[in-house]
This record gives structure tokens, C-alpha cells and sequence, in this order.
């Protein structure tokens, strides 16, 4: 039985710890926040629950490979998933357009929409449907599994999305409503493979929402890795990973004390772990190369939210709010996410509601967050003037909630990396960039042999699974040197 070290508490260092305990090992995990769960997370604020994470679940369709990893991992509990009616609805101009659990009824909508963008309509939707088979979902009701020849005959209705941004993929189109839609959910230079993969999974009954959503399922991880042996410091960072000729002796914590182990796992930030934590040079040369290549971007958000003084709302589902030119230079986007949480009764006290902002962020904007908040009064000044403007604008095309918003609470990249401790408020792994594979990176780190990474930053774009995997697969790791199969 080895003694295993893993750094960090989020969804990555939780699916190692809960492994290593299947698998017969001793993991103790050193997390340096109060709880557990990382960005799997939520907090109250004055009778409200504010929801951080999960927007879909991918792995929440019983016939995947998925679903049965997150069960072993405890986090679909017996809660039911709540499988919403849409993704999200973007509206111009009087027209909308939602993703809908039904790709057929998708596609509809898109050629009422649009009748002279069939062809590209048509092709989007061949290819949702590919992506679909090749995850493991087919048939109408995703009752059935993909045979091996589906899966191969399913590839070239996809790869000529490969190369493309969902910036271009939204100028294929002339309808500025599927435009729009199209850019706006991931913003305009994610892959178009990434926004075929969300859209197959939604559609495919495969991107629910556990209920109590995200820190309700980190709570279950954890307590599935409480319950399987584990141990838990909460509260108690690790500040080095103190390394011999070619390996890792001990770690020692922020207060002082060091801790020897058999293996470490390394579930953090790598901008962290090979800075703070490891030599810089020690960085995977792969890993490495994506943090010098220009077209790999690292992105955060910032984010507010709103109690809602009305039992009834005037939209369902997350809405694509369009933010008007009077209003840019206060929030510097295109476009935010508005989110409500209706489905959740215990989010809000009974005859009201709560909405949430979100606005993604790219690199050079996260860092400008994190060097005001240096600055306590200017950064509190900025929070508040983008409150207040998000609240107008959902004001000015809601007039129905007009006085009946109250900020709960603004948080940015810089609350991120505070809670987190990731260097720019990153709360994914890169963005996935046109003509990349998603692929795997290796988690060792070369010249200290017992050092094993975890973390989503091993496969862009990163969230929920890939962390996961990645957790696992340190374990699978560890076994394999063993020479052992795996439980689990
Ligand atoms: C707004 C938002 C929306 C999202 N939506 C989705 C979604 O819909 N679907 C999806 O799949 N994913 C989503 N994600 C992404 C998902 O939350 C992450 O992919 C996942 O939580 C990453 O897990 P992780 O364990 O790799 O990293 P983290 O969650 O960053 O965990 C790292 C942990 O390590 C701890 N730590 C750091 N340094 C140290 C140290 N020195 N010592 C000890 N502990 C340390 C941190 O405190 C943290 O707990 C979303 C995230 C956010 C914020």
C-alpha cells in the first residue's frame, strides 16, 4: 500500500484520491481552501445559493462510457439530473434561436430562420449527429450504442470542421441570429469541434445538470473519498514538493511541516505547480510549448449576481443578452450569459429568484482584474460599476424585473486565482483552437519519477471529465508501475 500525496482538492485531486483508495493505495490530499471542489463550487449569499460550475455535465446519458465514471466517482449520487430545456436562447432584433433537447426540432428552427443557409444548416446538423455516434449516443431516444462502423463512417461529416473558429463557422451563415448564436456561446475563437461537441451532448441527453448542481456534487466526491479512507487537510496549502536525485522525498505545507509520501500527485495550476511548487524548468516540454504557442489562449470570466424580487421570470434557460454600445466601455463585450436558476428551489427563498451574469474574459482582461484588485478601492469601484450596468441593461430588456434586482455578489478573475490559486483566474484548460486535436498529454514529469500530474490542463479545452480522467489516469499511472490491473 503507498503512501500517495495529492496537491489540491478540485475535481482532478478528488478522482485520484477516490482511485487510489479503490485501487487498495493510502491517498491523503492537501487542499489549501476550506473545502473542497475547487471550481466545482457555490456559495450563499443572504438566503441565495450562487452557482459557480456546471452549465452542462458531459456523461449525464446512462448509455455512455462517461456516466459510469462519474458514478464510480460518487458524483451522480441517487439526485435526479435535471436536463434542461434548452442550452441557451440568443435573441436580435425581435428573432431567437435555442438549443433545445431535440436536434430535429434545432435544425427546423434554423431553416425557418434561414431558408438560404440550408446547405450549411444541413451539414452543422450531419455533423452534430456524427459527433453523437462517435461519443457512444446514437439512435432516436440515445437507447442504443454506436457500433464500431458507425463511429469510423461518422468521422468525415466532421472533419471539415477542423480547421475552422466558431468565429468562422458563424461567417458560413448570412442570418445574423445563427450568427450570433453561433459566435456568442463560446465566443468566436474556440474550435467549431468544440461547439459540435457541446451541441451533440446537449442534444444527445448528455449534458444535465446533477440537482444542486455544483457544489452539491463536489460534496458527494468528497464524501465518496472520505467514505473510501481517504484523508482530507483542509486549510493546508503545500508551498514546495522537495525533490532528491530523482524523485520527490516530501512536501512542505505552508505552515512549516513536511510530509514524505510514496508518490505525489500533482492536481494544481502547472503556471503554479512549475513556479511555486516544482523548478520551472521541470515543466513538460509539451505542456511547455502550449504555454509559448500564441494560438493556445488562456481565458477566465467575471460574473455577478442578482437576487430576483419576482416568483415569475420572463425568460427560461440561459439567455445570450447582447450588451448595447452606451454600455461597452464599463463591460468591454459583445455579448453576456444570463442565468436563472428556477429549476433549483432551494437557490432562492420561495417566490423569487436568482440570476447570474457571466462574461468571458481573455488573458490580457484577466490580468488587468488581477493587478486592480491590488488596489481594493479601485477594484471595488470597478465591481460596482459593472453591477450596475448589467443590471440596466437586463432592466432595460426586461422591464418587467425593473427595481426588482439586488447584487449579490460580483467575482472575477481575480476572485478566481484567490480561491483557486490558478495564474490568471483560468478556470479551464486552454481554449481549444482551430486545426487542434484534443489529445492527452503525458502526466510524468521527466526526472523525478515518482511526481505524477493531474490535472485538465493535460487536455485542452480542460472541465469537469478531463479533470477527471486526468485523476484517474495518475492512478493508472501508479498501478501500472506496479504491475496491476485497476479496480474501477
Ligand atoms: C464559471 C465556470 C463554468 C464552468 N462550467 C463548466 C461546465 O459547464 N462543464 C464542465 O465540464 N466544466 C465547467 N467548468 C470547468 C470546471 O470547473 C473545471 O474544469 C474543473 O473544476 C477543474 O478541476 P481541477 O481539479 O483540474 O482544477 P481546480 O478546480 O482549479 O482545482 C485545483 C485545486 O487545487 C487547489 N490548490 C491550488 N494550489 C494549491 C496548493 N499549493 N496546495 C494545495 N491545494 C492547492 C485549489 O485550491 C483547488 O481546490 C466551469 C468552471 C467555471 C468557473
Amino acid at each position: 500500500m503507498a503512501k500517495i500525496i495529492i496537491i489540491g482538492a478540485g475535481v482532478s485531486g478528488l478522482s485520484a484520491g477516490i482511485y487510489a483508495q479503490m485501487n487498495g493505495h493510502n491517498a491523503t490530499i492537501y487542499e489549501r481552501h476550506f473545502k473542497a471542489g475547487g471550481n466545482l463550487t457555490g456559495w450563499d449569499r443572504c438566503g441565495y445559493h450562487i452557482d459557480n460550475c456546471i452549465h452542462w455535465l458531459t456523461g449525464t446519458n446512462p448509455v455512455t462510457k462517461l456516466y459510469k465514471t462519474w458514478e464510480s466517482l460518487g458524483a451522480l449520487g441517487n439526485v435526479e439530473v435535471h436536463q434542461g430545456e434548452s442550452l441557451f436562447t440568443f435573441e436580435k432584433d425581435g428573432q431567437s434561436l435555442s438549443l433545445g433537447q431535440s436536434i430535429d426540432k434545432f435544425e427546423a428552427d434554423m431553416l425557418a430562420l434561414s431558408p438560404s443557409d440550408k446547405k450549411e444548416i444541413k451539414a452543422f446538423i450531419r455533423a452534430i449527429k456524427a459527433f453523437q455516434r462517435i461519443n457512444g449516443i446514437a439512435g432516436k431516444h440515445n437507447e442504443k450504442k454506436s457500433t464500431s462502423a458507425q463511429k469510423i463512417f461518422a468521422i468525415p461529416a466532421i472533419v471539415g470542421y477542423y480547421g475552422l473558429s466558431t468565429g468562422d463557422l458563424a461567417k458560413r451563415f448570412s442570418h445574423p441570429v445563427i450568427q450570433g448564436f453561433i459566435e456568442s456561446m463560446m465566443t468566436d475563437y474556440f474550435s467549431a469541434l468544440a461547439l459540435v461537441m457541446v451541441f451533440a451532448t446537449f442534444t444527445g441527453g448528455n449534458g444535465g445538470i446533477p440537482e444542486g448542481s455544483s457544489e452539491a456534487m463536489a460534496e458527494r466526491m468528497t464524501n465518496r473519498f472520505l467514505s473510501l479512507g481517504g484523508k482530507l487537510h483542509l486549510k493546508r496549502g503545500v508551498a514546495k514538493i522537495n525533490t532528491g536525485e530523482d524523485c520527490a522525498e516530501s512536501v512542505t505545507l505552508e505552515d512549516g511541516s513536511v510530509e514524505k509520501a510514496d508518490y505525489v500527485i500533482v492536481a494544481t495550476d502547472p503556471a503554479v505547480t512549475f513556479s511555486k511548487l516544482l523548478d520551472k524548468k521541470l515543466m513538460p516540454k509539451k505542456l511547455k510549448k502550449q504555454y509559448e504557442d500564441k494560438k493556445m489562449t488562456r481565458f477566465s470570466s467575471y460574473h455577478c449576481a442578482y437576487a430576483c424580487d419576482s416568483a415569475e421570470l420572463p425568460f427560461h434557460g440561459d439567455m445570450v443578452i447582447e450588451v448595447p454600445e452606451q454600455y461597452r466601455d464599463v463591460v468591454p463585450a459583445d455579448y453576456f450569459l444570463l442565468r436563472e436558476f428556477s429549476h433549483e428551489k432551494s437557490f432562492a427563498p420561495k417566490g423569487k429568484n436568482i440570476l447570474q451574469s457571466m462574461i468571458y474574459c481573455r488573458e490580457d482582461e484577466a490580468k488587468r482584474f488581477i493587478s486592480l484588485s491590488r488596489d481594493k478601492k479601485a477594484y471595488k469601484e470597478r465591481k460596482q460599476k459593472i453591477a450596475t450596468a448589467i443590471m440596466e441593461i437586463i432592466a432595460n430588456k426586461y422591464p418587467e424585473l425593473n427595481g426588482k434586482l439586488d447584487c449579490l455578489d460580483v467575482w472575477t478573475p481575480a476572485t478566481y486565482r484567490r480561491f483557486v490559486n490558478s495564474e490568471i483566474g483560468s478556470w479551464m484548460s486552454f481554449a481549444l483552437p482551430p486545426r487542434t486535436l484534443p489529445l492527452m498529454m503525458k502526466n510524468k514529469v521527466k526526472g523525478l519519477k515518482n511526481v505524477i500530474l493531474a490535472t485538465q490542463w493535460l487536455q485542452a479545452p480542460g472541465g469537469l471529465p478531463i479533470a477527471a480522467s486526468s485523476g484517474i489516469n495518475a492512478i493508472k499511472t501508479i498501478l501500472k508501475r506496479e504491475k496491476r490491473r485497476s479496480a474501477g
